[in-house]
């Protein structure tokens, strides 16, 4: 019987990651799944590393996000000495396209705060847009250049953090389902599981979308809910794009081979991981009317994933207050890839009772949705 002194419930991209940093600092960790570990949301993600197209700039989540943003050059190499997987970073940047005046004005007064805080990103006119991506069509509004924008291969990257974890010690119980928590004189001591109680010192629950179901049986309210997304992706002939096109309710990313990734919808309050004709519909018409040459591309394949949201929209990274030595961390939404480099270092760095930055404490803490929700 394994005695780990911290249980990870979830390898997705969040669970392994946490788990991957751990284990690097010399923690004996033990990650589960339920399933094959990196197959749920993180599977099916597009991989873009976007902070700057769209969070609240002056927020803590937007400086969490440039902090881990930072974070994938060195890991990139440091995943790649330890597992020899490539999680394929790339970064020749995002072009985000006004389709109407509200956005054009909006996008400028972002390319503005961006001049004024000396950040790499800049508006550009029409004709330069044309010049730098001419098989866009691009609507006459202009548009956000985000040259440091890039991304990864979501899936390379999970199953590089879970398999970097593995060979720094930690143990993987794929196929493990955790069926609840052990509590103990007011601490939690371990999970129970389909394959018998695991005791440990420390938890962390990074289930995704289904992380609520399970704290819920002790009686821990965490008001997050799903958020299906769909995506679909075909090879051209010749390269299309080279950066990322994003706009919204559609974007773009050229992957590897002429492969372009494209997605994606979003259905609130559905586990459903079916993919519709429906969102498989609007999504071809969004993404042919930006870049027409897509209908001549060949079809590959398309695919659904839950997004695990919160009330507010920011994810939790924290401890439970009342409960000793239950950790969460979740809620990741859209930005889960983007966010996980940081999250692993992050939750590591609370575990070990590091200091952290104050505003990043108060904001990922579970503690604002208690007194948000009145409860305890
Ligand atoms: P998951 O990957 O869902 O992992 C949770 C794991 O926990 C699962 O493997 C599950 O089996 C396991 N689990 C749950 N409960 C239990 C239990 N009781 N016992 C055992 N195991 C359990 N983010 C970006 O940054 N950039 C993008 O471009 C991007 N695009 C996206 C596109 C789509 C279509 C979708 C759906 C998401 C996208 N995201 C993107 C968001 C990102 O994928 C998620 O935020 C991220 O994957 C969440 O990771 P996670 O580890 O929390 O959840």
């Amino acid at each position: 019987m394994i005695q780990p002194d911290v249980t990870i419930v979830g390898a997705g991209v969040i669970g392994g990651s946490i788990a991957y940093e751990l284990s690097k600092r010399g923690a004996n960790v033990c990650l589960m799944d339920q399933g094959e570990a990196g197959q749920k949301a993180s599977k099916a993600a597009a991989g873009m590393l976007g902070a700057q197209a769209e969070m609240d700039l002056d927020s803590p989540l937007y400086s969490f996000a440039q902090y881990s943003k930072a974070i994938f050059e060195g890991l990139k190499e440091e995943l790649q000495d330890c597992t020899g997987i490539d999680i394929e970073l790339v970064q020749k940047g995002m072009i985000k396209l006004a389709r109407n005046p509200l956005e054009q004005e909006g996008l400028k007064k972002r390319a503005l705060h961006f001049k004024e805080s000396n950040e790499q990103a800049f508006w550009l006119e029409e004709k330069e847009i044309q010049a730098k991506e001419p098989a866009i069509q691009t609507g006459g509004m202009g548009g956000l250049w985000i040259p440091g924008d890039g991304h990864v291969n979501p899936s390379a990257l999970s199953t590089a953090f879970v398999q970097g974890a593995v060979s720094n010690g930690a143990a993987l119980l794929d196929y493990t389902q955790v069926y609840s928590l052990i509590v103990e004189n007011g601490k939690v001591n371990g999970v129970m599981t389909s394959a018998g109680p695991i005791k440990s010192n420390h938890v962390i629950v990074a289930g995704g979308a289904w992380s609520e179901e399970l704290l819920q049986k002790t009686g821990i309210q965490l008001n997050t809910y799903p958020v299906k997304g769909e995506c679909f992706s075909v090879f051209a002939k010749q390269q299309l794009l080279q950066s990322t096109l994003f706009t919204e309710g559609c974007y773009i990313v050229p992957k590897k081979a002429g492969r372009l990734l494209i997605g994606a919808t979003e259905t609130p309050h559905s586990f459903n991981e079916r993919v519709q004709v429906k969102g498989m519909m609007s999504l071809m018409e969004r993404a042919a009317g930006l870049l027409p040459a897509l209908k001549e591309a060949s079809f590959e394949k398309s695919w659904a994933g839950i997004r695990p949201q919160t009330a507010d929209g920011l994810p939790y990274m924290s401890r439970h207050r009342n409960l000793n030595d239950l950790w969460i961390a979740t809620g990741h939404y859209r930005n889960g890839i983007l966010l996980s480099a940081g999250t692993g270092v992050y939750m590591a760095d609370l575990l070990e009772g590091r200091e952290v930055r104050e505003d990043w404490l108060q904001t990922f803490s579970m503690e604002r949705q208690i007194s948000y929700a009145g409860r305890e």
